[in-house]
C-alpha cells in the first residue's frame, strides 16, 4: 500500500541516484520538458510526472526499478506513447521509464526465424531490416511506423495481418524482463513452446503492470509467393458485413479484411487521396489474400464472386507492390485523417462475433443519432474488431463525458452480444471500469493474485486494467486521488 505520507518526498537525493546510473542527459526534470510525456495517445487524460528516466540497456532499467523499489516510488514504462487506452498515462509522483533510447536491434537469425530486439525498436524496423531476405514480422499495428515493440508485447497489440497470423503473443517467444523489484528475470526463449508456466503468456498483454520488457525475441515469417489486395465497394453497409462472414464461412482466411465506412472513406481521400475509394460507397471491405500463386489466384476469384453476390459495385485488384501499398496507405492512415474531420476524437475499441456486425454497425448509428455526435467506422472487420472513432469538440463544455459514455455504451452492445470491450488497444486507465462487465469478481481476483505475485508493492504501473470503485471517465483525477493516501490497487 503505498500512502501520501510516503509520496511527500524530497525528489532530490532521488534524482542523484538516477543521474549516477544514466548521467545527467539520461534524467528529464524541467517541467517544460515533462509536458511531452503528460499523456499517451488518449490525449484526454494528462498528468505530469515527477520525473522521466532515459535507458539504454538492461542493467540500467534494473538500477532505477531498485531505486523506485527502494523509495517505494511507482513507475510507468513507456515505449512511443501512443496507446489508446492511457496505459503509459502518468500518474501523480511516478517516474516514467521511457525506452526510446533502448533501439538496438540485439541479433538476426534468419535460420532460425528470429531476431532479439531492445524495447525501444520501432515495429516497422523489424520487417525492414529482414525483408531483403524475404522475411517479415507478420504483427502490424497501423501505427507501425512509430510504436514500440515494447509496447506491442504490453498491449498484445493486433494489426491489419493478424486475422491470419496471430497478434503479439503469437510472435514472441521469449523475453528478458526487469521484476517489479528490480531483478532481471529471462522467460520463454529461443524456440518456441518451452516446458513449465507460460509466463512469456501472462506477460504478453500485461500493460506494464507485471515489470519492464527490455529483450524480446521475435518470430519472424517468411514472405508469402503471392499476395493480392481487392477493393470491393458497396452501397449497404450490411452487404460489406455479410460478404465478411461469407468469405470466412467459404473456408478463405485472408491475411487481412478491413472496412471503412463513408465517413472515413471520404476523410481519407481529403487527406492522402489514394484516388482508390469511391467517395460514394456506403462501405468498402479490404481483402488481402497471400499464399502460393496457385492458391491466391482461386481465392482472389471466390471473394470477388462473393462480394458481388452480396451487391458489390465494384472490385479493384492489385499484386504489384506498389498498387497494393497504395490500395492499404488510405487504411492506415485512417486515425490520422479522422482529426480532420473534428477538432477532438475518440477512439472505441471492441470486439464481436462477425456474423453481429450488420447489428452492432446499426445500433452505433442509432447511438449516434441519439446523442449526437458523429461516429466513423473503420476496422478489423475480419476478426470483428470495431474501432468507432466518436466526433467531438473538446473545448464544449461536458463533450467528454457525453463522448465517454457513447463509448461506454459501444463497449456494453460488444459484451451484450458475446463480445469484448477490448480487441487490441488494451484497458489501461481508460476502460477498466468496464471489466465487470466481462469478468465476474472472482475472475478478476485471480488475476489480481497474479499481478501481486510479480508486483507485490504495487509500484509497476499503478491504477491500470483493474477497476477501482470510481465511475468511467475519471482516469486522470482518480490517478491522483488513488495516491491520497488510499491503496493503488
Ligand atoms: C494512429 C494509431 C493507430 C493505431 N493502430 C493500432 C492497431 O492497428 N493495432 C493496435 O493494436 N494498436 C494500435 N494503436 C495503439 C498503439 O499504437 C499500440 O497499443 C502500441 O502497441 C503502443 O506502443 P507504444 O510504444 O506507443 O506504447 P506506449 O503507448 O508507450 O505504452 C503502451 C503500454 O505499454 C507499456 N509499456 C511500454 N513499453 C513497455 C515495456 N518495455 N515493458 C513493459 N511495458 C511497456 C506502457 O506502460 C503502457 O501500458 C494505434 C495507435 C494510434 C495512435
Amino acid at each position: 500500500m503505498i500512502t501520501q505520507e510516503k509520496q511527500q518526498r524530497n525528489w532530490k537525493p532521488i534524482i542523484k541516484e538516477f543521474e549516477a546510473v544514466l548521467g545527467k542527459n539520461g534524467v528529464v526534470q524541467r517541467r517544460e520538458e515533462l509536458i511531452t510525456y503528460e499523456c499517451d495517445g488518449l490525449t484526454s487524460y494528462r498528468q505530469r510526472p515527477a520525473v522521466v528516466v532515459l535507458p539504454r540497456t538492461t542493467e540500467q532499467v534494473a538500477q532505477l526499478v531498485k531505486i523506485c523499489d527502494r523509495y517505494s516510488i511507482p513507475f510507468i514504462a513507456r515505449g512511443s506513447g501512443t496507446g489508446l487506452s492511457g496505459g503509459a498515462l502518468p500518474i501523480e509522483n511516478c517516474v516514467l521509464i521511457v525506452t526510446s533510447l533502448m533501439r538496438q536491434i540485439l541479433s538476426v537469425d534468419l535460420e532460425n526465424q528470429r531476431v532479439v530486439v531492445q524495447p525501444g525498436v520501432i515495429n516497422n524496423w523489424v520487417t525492414q531490416t529482414v525483408s531483403g531476405a524475404g522475411f517479415y514480422y507478420a504483427p502490424d499495428p497501423s501505427s507501425q511506423i512509430i510504436c514500440s515493440i515494447g509496447g506491442n508485447v504490453a498491449e498484445n497489440s493486433g494489426g491489419v495481418h493478424c486475422l491470419k497470423y496471430g497478434v503479439t503473443t503469437n510472435h514472441v517467444l521469449g523475453l528478458k524482463i526487469v521484476t517489479p523489484d528490480g531483478s532481471i528475470v529471462d522467460i520463454g526463449g529461443q524456440i518456441p513452446e518451452m516446458p513449465g508456466y507460460d509466463l512469456t503468456g501472462i506477460f504478453v498483454g500485461s500493460e506494464g503492470t507485471l515489470g519492464i520488457a527490455t529483450e524480446i525475441t521475435l518470430r519472424i515469417l517468411k514472405s508469402a509467393e503471392s499476395i493480392c489486395v481487392l477493393l470491393a465497394d458497396f452501397t449497404t453497409v450490411e452487404a460489406a458485413a455479410e460478404s465478411v462472414s461469407d468469405i470466412i464461412s467459404a473456408g478463405i482466411i485472408p491475411g487481412g479484411m478491413e472496412m471503412m465506412d463513408n465517413i472515413s472513406i471520404n476523410a481519407v481521400e481529403d487527406v492522402v487521396a489514394t484516388n482508390c475509394y469511391p467517395r460514394d460507397a456506403t462501405a468498402i471491405l479490404l481483402v488481402e489474400i497471400d499464399g502460393l500463386e496457385v492458391e491466391v489466384a482461386a481465392n482472389k476469384q471466390r471473394v470477388a464472386e462473393i462480394c458481388l453476390k452480396n451487391g458489390a459495385r465494384n472490385i479493384t485488384s492489385a499484386s504489384d507492390l506498389e498498387t497494393r501499398l497504395k490500395l492499404w496507405k488510405g487504411r492506415k492512415a485512417a486515425f490520422a485523417a479522422a482529426g480532420h474531420l473534428s477538432p477532438d476524437y475518440y477512439v472505441q475499441d471492441g470486439v464481436i462475433p462477425r456474423t453481429q456486425l450488420p447489428y452492432v454497425l446499426q445500433e452505433i448509428e442509432a447511438l449516434s443519432q441519439k446523442f449526437g455526435y458523429k461516429i466513423a467506422n473503420v476496422f478489423h472487420a475480419g476478426d470483428g474488431n470495431l474501432h468507432p472513432l466518436i466526433l467531438f469538440d473538446n473545448s464544449v463544455e461536458g463533450a467528454l463525458e457525453k463522448v465517454e459514455e457513447v463509448g461506454g455504451e459501444i463497449l456494453k452492445l460488444c459484451v451484450k452480444v458475446g463480445g469484448s470491450i477490448s480487441g487490441e488497444h488494451g484497458i489501461g486507465a481508460d476502460k477498466k471500469c468496464y471489466m465487470p462487465d466481462m469478468f465476474s469478481e472472482i475472475d478478476l481476483e485471480t488475476m489480481q493474485w497474479v499481478r501481486q505475485v510479480f508486483n507485490p508493492q504495487g509500484l509497476a504501473n499503478p491504477g491500470k486494467i483493474f477497476p477501482t470503485p470510481r465511475t468511467c471517465g475519471e482516469a486522470a483525477s482518480a490517478s491522483k486521488q488513488q495516491f491520497e493516501g488510499v491503496e493503488l490497487f
